[in-house]
């Protein structure tokens, strides 16, 4: 419970498991910058946060949009003060047979999970550098580890952001800011109830016999986020409850 009124964007925080991480850094003290498109999510996330006592602020900006982004980092600056704590989670997840997928779909989801979080990293890092702190967590996937049906697209954007997560961190590991990934394993959300899977009946072939929640990921964010993890840079907290190890 640490945070101490940092300023935390949390993307894609109108939903499922980035809601939760909203929540949960707001419960440790931060002040929230929701970032989605989706602006009836993000008002409730917002609502949620304040009615609970905490501090939170609802954007409407697509995070794959270079000019959205720039303009909702500096209503956030203005409104909230300099951002301390990223968290790129917006992401989308189609599945399309490998031949079916259309050119243009391939590039709105990489556009969206992994040139939108460079676009994001490039935005608000100036903010940490200045401070000389700074925490930047990717949820990429662990359909990286596993593959996924249907999901060339999708596993190929989450891939690149895993190496992109490390190659910041080796590069800026003297500066103060650490860039951490989460993994998600199956995750009760509504992205995942509108996936082509039987959720109840395939928690049941999971070690644990149950999905993650958004407090599940939201946890492992949090540590990675917090003052405590400072020694930690380019590293992945695997949140799948024991479904793939290593
Ligand atoms: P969700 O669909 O419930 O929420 C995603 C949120 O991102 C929505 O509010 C949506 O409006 C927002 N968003 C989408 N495109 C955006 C854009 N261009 N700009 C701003 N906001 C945008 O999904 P979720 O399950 O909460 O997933 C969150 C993240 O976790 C995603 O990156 C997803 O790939 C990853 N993930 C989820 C699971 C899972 O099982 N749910 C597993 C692995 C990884």
């Amino acid at each position: 419970r640490s945070l101490n009124g940092k300023v935390a964007v949390v993307t894609g925080a109108g939903s499922g498991i980035g809601r939760g991480i909203a929540i949960r850094l707001a419960e440790d003290t931060a002040k929230i910058a929701i970032w989605d498109i989706n602006a009836v999510g993000a008002a409730e996330t917002a609502r949620l946060i304040e009615e609970a006592g905490g501090t939170a602020i609802a954007l409407d900006a697509d995070c794959s949009d270079k000019a959205a982004i720039h303009a909702a980092a500096e209503e956030t600056r203005t409104r909230l003060g300099p951002i301390a704590i990223l968290v790129n989670n917006a992401g989308i997840a189609p599945f399309t047979p490998f031949m079916d997928i259309e050119d243009d779909l391939f590039d709105k989801t990489v556009h969206i999970n992994l040139r939108g979080p460079y676009l994001l990293t490039k935005e608000v890092l100036p903010d940490m550098l200045a401070a000389g702190w700074g925490r930047v967590v990717n949820i990429t996937s662990s359909s990286v580890q596993s593959g996924s049906f249907a999901q060339v697209h999708y596993v190929s954007s989450k891939g690149g952001l895993m190496g992109m997560t490390k190659a910041l961190a080796l590069e800026f590991a003297a500066s103060g800011v650490t860039f951490n990934m989460v993994p998600p394993g199956f995750i009760d959300t509504p992205m995942l109830r509108s996936a082509p899977i039987d959720v109840d009946a395939f928690a049941q072939t999971l070690p644990m016999k149950r999905v993650g929640t958004p407090e599940d990921i939201a946890a492992a964010v949090a540590y990675l986020a917090s003052e405590e993890a400072s020694y930690i840079t380019g590293q992945t907290i695997s949140t799948n409850g024991g479904r793939y190890m290593g």
